[in-house]
C-alpha cells in the first residue's frame, strides 16, 4: 500500500516542534508525497502561535511542482461543550482543522462519548484527532457511528505508538477504533503527527495496525479519495 498524503504535521510555530514549512515540503518532496497539511498547534497550546498567525496563512502558496500543501490547524478542545480555541472567522480560512484532547488544555473525564461527539458536530472540525489516547476513554461503537453521522474523519495517529509518547498504551483502543471503522465502511486517515520534518509521511507503527485494510478505507492512498470526505461533511451541513 503506497502512503500519499500525510494531514498532521508542526512546524516551528508550534513552539515544541522544530522544522519550518519549506523544509517539509523539501522533504514531502523527496518521498514523492501528493499533499501534506501543514496543522499547528492552536493558541491555547503552551507556546505556540497566536490567531494572527493562522488568519495570515493566505500568504502562503499551496502548489509546489507536484506536492499541495494545505495549511490548516491543530485545534485544542478546550471545555465540556466542545468549543475549541480559535473563532469562527479563522475556522473559515483554514484549509483544513483537526480537533484533539490535549491535557494542557482539558482535563480527561472518565467517560468522553458525550464530549468528543459535540466536537464532531463541529462544521468546521474535519478531523478528530488522535482518538486512542488512553487518558481520553469513550464509548468507541457510539464515537465512530457519530463520525459516520456527521461527516468527520478519524485519525489515527503514528506518533501516539512510539514508546515515547505521552499517548503512549492505546494501541488495544487504536486497533478496536479501526476494527469499528471496518465494520461500517468509514475510512480513516493516517496522520504522522510530525514534529521535525524527516517524520513527515513516517506511518512506522501504524502501518502494522491498517495491512489488512482495504485501500478505500484509508484516506491517505489518494488526494481525490481525502478531498472528497472532506467534501462529505460540508454536503451535510
Ligand atoms: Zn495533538
Ligand atoms: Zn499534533
Amino acid at each position: 500500500m503506497k502512503f500519499l498524503l500525510d494531514t498532521h504535521c508542526h512546524t516551528v510555530a508550534s513552539g515544541h516542534a522544530y522544522s519550518i514549512i519549506s523544509e517539509y515540503v523539501s522533504e514531502a518532496q523527496k518521498k514523492n508525497l501528493k499533499l501534506i497539511a501543514i496543522t499547528d498547534h492552536a493558541p491555547k497550546m503552551p507556546g505556540s502561535c497566536q490567531e494572527f498567525y493562522f488568519g495570515n496563512l493566505k500568504c502562503l502558496p499551496h502548489k509546489f511542482d507536484d506536492l499541495e500543501v494545505l495549511y490548516g490547524a491543530e485545534l485544542n478542545i478546550i471545555d465540556y461543550d466542545g468549543a475549541v480555541d480559535l473563532p469562527e472567522e479563522t475556522l473559515q480560512k483554514l484549509d483544513l482543522a483537526i480537533a484533539s484532547l490535549h491535557p494542557p488544555c482539558i482535563t480527561p473525564l472518565p467517560d468522553n462519548t458525550e464530549l468528543i461527539m459535540k466536537v464532531m458536530e463541529n462544521p468546521y472540525v474535519n478531523v478528530f484527532g488522535h482518538l486512542g489516547d488512553p487518558r481520553f476513554l469513550f464509548d468507541i461503537e457510539r464515537v465512530v457511528r457519530h463520525a459516520k453521522k456527521t461527516g468527520t474523519i478519524i485519525e489515527i495517529n503514528n506518533s501516539s505508538l512510539n514508546p515515547n509518547s505521552t499517548r503512549f498504551g492505546g494501541k488495544k483502543l487504536i486497533e478496536e477504533i479501526i476494527r469499528e471503522c471496518q465494520k461500517i465502511n468509514l475510512p480513516i486517515i493516517l496522520g504522522s503527527d510530525a514534529h521535525f520534518h524527516l517524520d513527515v509521511a513516517n506511518f512506522n507503527y501504524v502501518a502494522e495496525l491498517v495491512k489488512d485494510l482495504r485501500d478505500e478505507l484509508i484516506l491517505n492512498t489518494s488526494v481525490e479519495k481525502f478531498k472528497n470526505a472532506i467534501a462529505k461533511k460540508k454536503l451535510l451541513q
